[in-house]
């Protein structure tokens, strides 16, 4: 039995794709790639030879079954994303549940994603996040999803298009109050790269003010709600105890 290659690919500088990465490009049978012209370019650039074979969100469960049969009889895959880390808001969660089902090894090949990469420069407590994709694009349903993270204690991080960077800012500052702190990661690893952090309040006026920012690629890195009140008072059982010894005392 063949293996699949989970492979990450570079979010914007193409230095990024790692010598591993590289290497097991050239060396397996076929790419399932999410648009085999996008990829065509990385892999020109890098001397990749490697056929292609397109997996996308729309072929991704008929075209599984295909590759996961080529697997079987002992070809190696594998699978890349437009930019970045496959499944990460990208293709390849069927392929991947379809060839771990079937038996086939699934290997990751770690590299650049978004998200990690805007965590990791954020400034806010990474000990425990949530990644919550791409919000609805309605902005009905963007609200509601905005509304049951409010009290979300964890750093929380969405992935956002330009066009909708501004409305969404604007949805945060108004459910999340002015204060909550915010960090705009854009274009990273790219030229452009800018990496602002504020208080909603600055934050919108500032992407508002300046139409640059409202264009690449982003990701908000939200900072987690304060402890509410309730969560600080004391358990049931201590509470009793604490009653018993104040009874007790003078
Ligand atoms: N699989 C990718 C990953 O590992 O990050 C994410 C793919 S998702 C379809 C594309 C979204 O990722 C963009 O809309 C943007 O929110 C984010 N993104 C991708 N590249 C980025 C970059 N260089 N800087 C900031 N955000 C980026």
């Amino acid at each position: 039995t063949g293996t699949l290659y989970v492979v990450a690919t570079p979010i914007g500088n193409l230095q990024d794709l790692t010598p591993r990465a590289l290497e097991v490009l050239n060396s397996v049978n076929l790419i399932a790639a999410e648009d085999t012209r996008h990829s065509g370019r990385l892999l020109q650039h890098f001397g990749v030879q490697t056929p292609t074979t397109a997996c996308h969100d729309h072929n991704e469960r008929g075209k599984s079954l295909r590759l996961v049969e080529r697997m079987l009889a002992g070809e190696d895959l594998a699978l890349i994303s437009d930019a970045g880390t496959p499944l990460i808001s990208d293709p390849g969660f069927h392929l991947v549940r379809m060839a771990r089902e079937a038996g086939v090894r699934v290997c990751p090949v770690p590299g650049a994603c978004a998200l990690i990469a805007g965590l990791s420069a954020a400034g806010l407590p990474s000990d425990r996040f949530a990644f919550e994709g791409f919000l609805p694009a309605k902005t009905h349903g963007r609200r509601q999803r905005i509304q049951e993270l409010v009290a979300e204690q964890r750093t929380w991080m969405i992935y956002e298009a330009p066009h909708r960077l501004l409305e969404c800012l604007e949805d945060l500052l108004d459910l999340l109050g002015s204060e909550r702190q915010v960090v705009l990661a854009r274009e990273l690893t790219k030229t452009f790269e800018t990496i602002k952090g504020a208080p909603l309040v600055e934050l919108v006026q500032w992407v508002r003010a300046d139409a640059d920012q409202q264009r690449g690629e982003c990701v908000l890195i939200i900072e987690g709600a304060a402890q509410s009140v309730d969560s600080d008072a004391l358990d049931p059982a201590a509470e009793r105890v604490l009653d018993i010894l104040l009874t007790e005392l003078p």
